[in-house]
């Protein structure tokens, strides 16, 4: 049985006191309960913060990317090591945001994912088509090549660690969202994608997330899909209601 995740990316949103006040409203409104993990990604000048507030807190901290190399002359990066000198053991990779503005690669998102690897973090890692993909029906294909690229070099034990989420391009902050259906259809695709490398037994327990326009009115429907097994959730993570309601979504 895999225990259902809701994680929200909180992206470039939020300074030092609105992260606070978020992170109080989320713990006076979350129910915790066994059902459902909930982690949050603030920006890295407030995942310190983020890590103190949540201390006994049943939400885990991830960070929204992270370098592959241990140290160096990265200006502007940040390591894992600095990560877990923090305490946050969770890192969202491949976004398609960092993908798009960044031109992360699947040969940089390949050397991040053996850091997170090596680093025994927890990975959460983002795949998805765009929409000119979509139209031209290469999208199983696309999302084929970023796992395969990207996650293919790690041994299975490597994904007890790692979580994958759908996250379409066109349905990212945009207000659409893919049907239950084309979501439960993709994360099927991924599954049988896995099971060939690794085998069923892997493919049956890895998590893979669906992210995308997720809201409260629409959560339900996408979480009762067999594969689905939560949501990376963006713009509806800042507003702790709306995060509490798709917490909800994911319980029942
Ligand atoms: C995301 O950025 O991972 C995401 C899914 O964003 P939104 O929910 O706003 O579409």
């Amino acid at each position: 049985m895999r225990k259902k995740i809701v994680a929200g990316n909180w992206k470039m949103n939020n300074n030092l006191s609105e992260t606070i006040a978020l992170i109080e409203e989320i713990k006076q409104i979350i129910q915790p309960d066994n059902k459902v993990e909930v982690i949050i990604a603030p920006p890295f000048t407030n995942l310190n913060k983020a890590v103190e507030l949540l201390k006994n807190f049943p939400v885990t901290v991830a960070a929204q990317n992270m370098h592959y190399a241990d140290k160096g002359a990265y200006t502007g990066e940040i390591s894992a090591d600095m990560l877990l000198s923090i305490g946050v053991q969770t890192v969202i990779l491949g976004h398609s945001e960092r993908r798009i503005y960044y031109n992360e690669t699947d040969q940089s998102l390949k050397e991040k994912a053996l850091q997170a690897y090596k680093k025994n973090m927890t990975n959460i890692f983002c795949v998805g088509e765009k929409l000119s993909d979509r139209q031209a029906e290469k999208h199983f294909e696309i999302v084929e090549n970023q796992l395969k690229n990207a996650l293919f070099q790690l041994p299975v034990q490597a994904y007890k660690k790692i979580v994958i989420a759908y996250e379409p391009v066109w349905a990212i902050g945009t207000g659409e969202t893919a049907s239950p259906e084309q979501a439960q259809e993709m994360h099927a695709h991924i599954r049988q994608i896995l099971a060939k490398k690794y085998g069923q037994d892997l493919a049956r327990n890895v998590r893979i997330l669906y992210g995308g326009s997720v809201k409260p009115a629409n959560a339900g429907e996408i979480f009762a899909q067999p594969d689905v097994d939560g949501g990376l959730i963006g713009g509806a993570s800042l507003n702790a209601n709306d995060f509490n309601a798709i917490i909800e979504a994911a319980k029942s």
